[in-house]
């Protein structure tokens, strides 16, 4: 059987085969100390699983419009102007199965062959993949650990050429941490507007930012900005409902018609009783999200103190999101050649499971997930220091 060239050219998400893996040898009674998948520890709150529960037992079990339900279409409106004052019309969103879902709509939506898509690295590692999918060309802009990882206009000016369709600008960023200000926010837009490129925000980490920092969305900044940027967003992270795979868009019309079409003939519309569990998510009492927040908040505090204190590994400390990205390159030498080597002697010799970044386009480099219990992160890191302690 001779599979598409498409389909030989795509790789399989490490952050899920590490995760499922860690899962699976902790099922078979490892004690592992896992910092792998982003994915929050915390159990859905209980008034969004009643929702949800709610809606099945009433017989809301069937089709819904293909782009999301109504209400939760005004509920995402809502929200977006409530949280980042932007207003936008139900017909301009289209609810998906999950972010990611979101995101190859996107790229099937706006991008022909040869179209260049500009991907800060690092990069969640499934930006390339998607933009590869829909026949694009990704363009990959090396930031700099001095520049917090976040992009400068004078990298996006190298990056840029006549194909140029869209940027990507994930903030809070996977696996950086890194969180734009209303300044950076504001150059970048001024390039894309200067150039007509798309700016696809991927706000999926908004709701998870420390030390007082605020989110902005760069479509806030401007009416010309605003009509350029396509919003991602999603309930896995906030809302602790990754299984429930509900991700959104918010962008022109246009782009959110075609979408939609583009989703109505490959998935139909999300799960119907996962829609209604969102509503109430968007519209409920947010407390369960604060919550969270600031348990992150401590988590981050702790993993990053304990890292900055082990040697030959440096990090940059996280404003957002929920992972800590660090520079291995002071720990590698003749047999341990990679983030991949380093990953590889923690799992098997110490049990700790870690994400090389290669395929984030940072091969010296590991994230470590802190969405897992204080306990998890205490044992972890106790680990890392002794491979640290022991090897060097
Ligand atoms: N964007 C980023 C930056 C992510 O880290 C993730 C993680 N899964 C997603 C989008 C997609 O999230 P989901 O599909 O679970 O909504
Ligand atoms: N986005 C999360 C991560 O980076 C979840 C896994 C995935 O979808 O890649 O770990």
């Amino acid at each position: 059987m001779k599979l598409s060239e498409m389909a030989l050219n795509v790789k399989e998400s490490s952050t899920l085969s590490i995760t499922a893996m860690a899962k699976q040898l902790s099922e078979q009674g490892a004690d592992l100390a896992a910092f792998t998948a982003g994915e929050p520890d915390f159990d859905t709150p209980e008034h969004i699983k009643k929702a949800a529960i709610d809606a099945t037992n009433s017989g809301f079990t069937k089709y819904t419009p293909s782009s999301g339900t109504v209400d939760l279409r005004k509920a995402i409106c809502a929200k977006l102007k409530k949280d980042n004052s932007l207003s936008y019309e139900p017909n301009q969103i289209v609810v998906s199965n999950g972010a990611k879902h979101s995101l190859s709509n996107i790229f099937l939506s706006i991008l022909n062959k040869n179209d260049e898509v500009i991907i800060p690295a690092p990069f969640w590692l499934s930006y390339p993949e998607m933009v590869h999918i829909a026949g694009g060309k990704s363009i990959i802009v090396h930031t700099s650990s001095e520049n917090g990882f976040k992009l400068t206009v004078t990298e996006l000016e190298k990056a840029y050429t006549k194909n140029t369709k869209a940027l990507i600008l994930n903030s809070p960023n996977n696996p950086t941490g890194a969180v734009y200000s209303k300044e950076e926010l504001e150059q970048i837009a001024e390039f894309a507007i200067k150039n007509d490129i798309i700016v696809i925000a991927d706000e999926i980490y908004e709701n998870l930012v420390y030390s007082g920092i605020q989110h902005i969305s760069i479509a806030s900044l401007s009416e010309e900005i605003f009509k350029r940027t396509i919003i991602v967003n999603g309930f896995s992270k906030g809302y602790a409902m990754t299984g429930w795979r509900l991700g959104y868009t918010a962008s022109s019309k246009e782009i959110a018609d075609a979408m939609g079409n583009i989703q109505s003939h490959m998935t139909s519309n999300p799960n119907s009783m996962a829609q209604k569990g969102a509503v109430v998510a968007l519209t409920g009492d947010q407390a369960s999200v604060e919550n969270m927040r600031v348990e992150f908040e401590k988590r981050r505090n702790y993993i990053y103190d304990r890292a900055k204190n082990i040697p030959l590994i440096s990090c940059n400390k996280p404003d957002g999101a929920f992972y800590l990205f660090i520079d291995v390159s002071g720990l590698l030498n003749d047999s341990l050649k990679s983030a991949k080597d380093i990953a590889d002697v923690l799992l098997k010799e110490y049990s700790v499971v870690v994400v090389p970044c290669a395929d984030f386009g940072f091969p010296n480099h590991i994230r470590l997930s802190y969405a897992i219990s204080m306990e998890d992160i205490t044992k972890g890191m106790d680990r890392i220091e002794k491979f640290v302690s022991e090897k060097y």
